[in-house]
């Protein structure tokens, strides 16, 4: 049976993506930066109900090393990683003129190294294979552009050309890597928001309704599907029609 990681899992979009995966027949490697996020078990019991073997890592994906070990363990666990999602992700908002260096590099740190710590050491397992699939979470702030987001905006820009370079250099390895840039998604990150900040968005959806996580976890699960076996260096747009 195939096997999917996914960061940053024990919640909000991550969450909705291993259960999805769990339902197309991957089994499933959780991973959050606490023990704490997993306490009541309920995700992984929720995966087990569907018939597919689960286990939860902890591991910070911004370490180097940790993430070293962890793809070690999961690799160790099941025998192959044939999905990665980087979806593990942070906001720390603030306009330009106030925002400290601190919440850049952090949120550097957290969404966008991550994606080469993870992808650099899945990838070498998936080379071996001679196949995978890796599927980073964008945004369309990386596309567009926020206000107070300059942080976030540069790594999900940033995660756009790692999902291109990556396809282009595991490509002919049989390995696949796409990203997905969702709009705004009810999750507890966008729970943050003010009412202002929401009514604003609102404006500029097309579809005037906020996606859910089961829009972002279906998409993930097609692009880790047979069917999307020729889709790669691709950018999804889940956005219910944003600034078209
Ligand atoms: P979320 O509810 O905040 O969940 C993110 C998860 O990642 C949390 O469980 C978090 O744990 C974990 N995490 C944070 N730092 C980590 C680290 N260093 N190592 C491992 N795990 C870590 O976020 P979400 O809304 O589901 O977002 C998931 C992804 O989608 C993110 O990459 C986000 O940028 C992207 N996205 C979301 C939206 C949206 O509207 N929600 C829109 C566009 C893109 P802690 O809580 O303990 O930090």
């Amino acid at each position: 049976m195939a096997t999917a990681l996914i960061t940053g899992s024990a919640r909000g979009i991550g969450a909705a993506i291993a259960l999805r995966l769990a339902e197309d027949g991957f089994n499933i490697a959780l991973n959050d930066i606490s023990g704490d996020m997993f306490k009541d078990n309920s995700i992984e019991e929720e995966i087990r109900a569907k018939g597919v073997d689960v286990e939860k890592f902890i591991c910070d994906v911004s370490d180097y090393s940790q993430v070293e070990e962890t793809v070690k363990a999961v690799k160790a666990r099941f025998g192959t990683i044939d999905v990665l999602v980087n979806n593990a992700g942070i906001t720390r908002d603030g306009l330009m003129a106030r925002m400290s260096e601190e919440q850049y590099d952090l949120v550097v740190a957290v969404n966008q190294k991550s994606v080469f710590n993870m992808s650099k050491f899945v990838g070498n397992v998936m080379m071996r294979q001679k196949s995978g699939r890796i599927i980073n979470l964008a945004s369309v702030a990386g596309v567009y552009g926020n206000p107070g987001q300059i942080n976030y905006s540069a790594t999900k820009a940033a995660i756009i050309g790692m999902t291109k370079t990556v396809a282009k250099e595991l490509g002919s390895r049989g390995i696949t890597c796409n990203a997905v840039a969702p709009g705004f998604i009810k999750t507890p990150m966008t729970d943050k928001l003010t009412d202002e900040q929401k009514n604003a968005m609102l404006g500029q959806i097309a579809m005037k309704r906020f996606g859910e996580v089961k829009d972002i976890a279906g998409v993930v699960s097609f692009l880790a599907s047979e069917d999307a076996a020729y889709v790669t260096g691709q950018v999804i747009e889940i956005s219910g029609g944003i600034m078209m």
